[in-house]
C-alpha cells in the first residue's frame, strides 16, 4: 500500500522504506574495510582537522533525506563539529562554513 505525496515542492520521491534501506547500507559501509581504511587516515573530509578514527563519523554529502545514497561516492569521514554544523545549518550556511573551514592554505597573508 503505497501513497505518494506528489504535490510537495520537494518531490524527492522518497519513502520510509527507501530511507531505511539507505541507513542500513550506511551501517554496512561503516563496517567495511574500505571505510576503516578511510577513517584510519584520521582526517575530516570537510575541515581537514586531524581527528582520531574513533571520533570520525560517517556523513552523507547529499543527505539521505534529500535523495542521497549510501554509496562510496557519497559518504565521507566527518569530525563531530562539522557533523553538528552540517545538521544545524541550512545548505547555504553550510557552504559558507566550508569556505571558512577547510585546509587553511590562505592563512599566510
Ligand atoms: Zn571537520
Amino acid at each position: 500500500m503505497k501513497r505518494r505525496k506528489s504535490l510537495k515542492p520537494f518531490a524527492y520521491d522518497l519513502e520510509e522504506s527507501d530511507l531505511k534501506r539507505e541507513r542500513r547500507k550506511a551501517r554496512e559501509l561503516r563496517e567495511s574495510q574500505w571505510w576503516k581504511r578511510r577513517v584510519a587516515r584520521g582526517r575530516c573530509h570537510y575541515c581537514g582537522a586531524s581527528t582520531p578514527p574513533g571520533e570520525l563519523t560517517i556523513d552523507h554529502i547529499v543527505p539521505i533525506a534529500r535523495g542521497g545514497k549510501s554509496t562510496r561516492g557519497n559518504v565521507v569521514p566527518c569530525c563531530k563539529s562539522c557533523n553538528n554544523a552540517k545538521k544545524q545549518l541550512l545548505p547555504m550556511e553550510w557552504e559558507e562554513y566550508l569556505k571558512n573551514a577547510g585546509p587553511r592554505t590562505n592563512d599566510l597573508k
